[in-house]
């Protein structure tokens, strides 16, 4: 099957409420110790987020996708990131606050330690929220992760008006297990995401852990992603699980290979692949991914993964 670069005319649109971070990286001799200050080494200044990145991958896969997003004044640039890609950022507000960011401490042996701060990406405001669906045309997909505040209400109101919606829970946390799950049209969960949903060990192997997904979310389209042991999308028209393998790569940094998987893999949905096409297409893309280093900046265009396909 050959892909159009872009979606089909008239493909439904892919709103992401997703969240926006700056990620301040240190390079550091070692992990800061309590009381000590330490020299950097090398500091780089990226964008990230779950939802950035999702958006990101979406757009160079030639998808049509708006990013619901909130980011400060300050971090303005960071929207040039994501309208280069491809996305459209007219839903991103730029308001008073501070933006969603990282503070990254890399270690020599590649070890790091991370302090979040959430800000715009948790301060969407009811009427924000109200604001943003009634734009939503109801052919569209709601796509979210957890990395924005009121993801629950997000998720009903789009229900509740029709869009389908995709969800990949990360980061993972309890409140996850009370919402709509067993209403979703598409759910993105990688080995921890998916051995916490179910409540098994995350060691368990990948038959396992479809069984349980199977028997907790009977119905409801999932994709299993497991690292270099490949994808599984489960609950398909026959209910008989799809693989497909990962690529055999040399992964020098496997950081947002997730977010690329899925912005593929949303890309390939909204072009009319089938449910195999979407897999291979998402697994070319994120074992690109992972070859390079960085998130967002290792999310291949489509035409390499066109190449890569070839
Ligand atoms: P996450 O980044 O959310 O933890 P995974 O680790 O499951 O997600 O990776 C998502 C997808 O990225 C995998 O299904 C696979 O296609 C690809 N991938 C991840 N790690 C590798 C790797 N080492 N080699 C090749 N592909 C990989």
């Amino acid at each position: 099957m050959s892909l159009p670069n872009q979606p089909s005319s008239g493909s439904a649109t892919v709103y992401n409420y997703g969240s926006i971070n700056i990620d301040h990286v240190y390079r550091v001799p070692h992990l800061v110790r309590p009381g000590e200050t330490l020299s950097s080494t090398d500091y780089q200044v990226v964008l990230g987020g779950k939802g950035a990145n999702q958006t990101i991958a979406l757009a160079r896969a030639g998808g049509q996708v708006s990013h619901w997003g909130q980011l400060g004044r300050a971090d303005e640039w960071a929207l040039k990131t994501l309208k280069d890609a491809g996305a459209d950022i007219n839903d991103v507000a730029v308001l008073e606050g501070s933006s969603g960011h990282t503070v990254i401490q890399v270690d020599d042996e590649g070890e790091n330690a991370i302090v979040l701060f959430g800000g715009t990406n948790q301060s969407f405001t009811p009427e924000r929220i109200d604001e943003l669906l009634a734009g939503a045309d109801s052919e569209g997909w709601l796509l979210l992760q957890n990395e924005c505040n009121d993801i629950a209400d997000v998720i009903r109101q789009a229900l509740d008006q029709g869009l389908k919606v995709a969800f990949n829970p990360a980061p993972m946390t309890p409140a996850i297990r009370e919402l709509p799950l067993k209403d979703l049209s598409l759910l993105f969960v990688n080995r921890g995401e998916a051995a916490a949903l179910v409540d098994i060990d995350e060691q368990s192997d990948a038959d396992a852990l479809i069984e349980a997904l199977q028997t907790a979310l009977p119905g409801v389209n999932i994709v299993l992603t497991l690292g270099s042991e490949g994808a599984w999308r489960i609950n398909g028209e026959r209910n008989e699980p799809l693989y497909q393998p990962a690529r055999p790569v040399q992964a020098v940094d496997t950081t947002g290979a997730g977010d690329t998987f899925i912005g593929y893999y949303m890309a390939a949905l909204q072009a009319g692949c089938d449910a195999s096409t979407c897999l291979e297409r998402a697994t070319a893309a994120a074992a690109l991914a992972v070859q390079r280093p960085g998130a967002a900046t290792g999310i291949p265009t489509v035409d390499e993964v066109e190449t890569f396909l070839q």
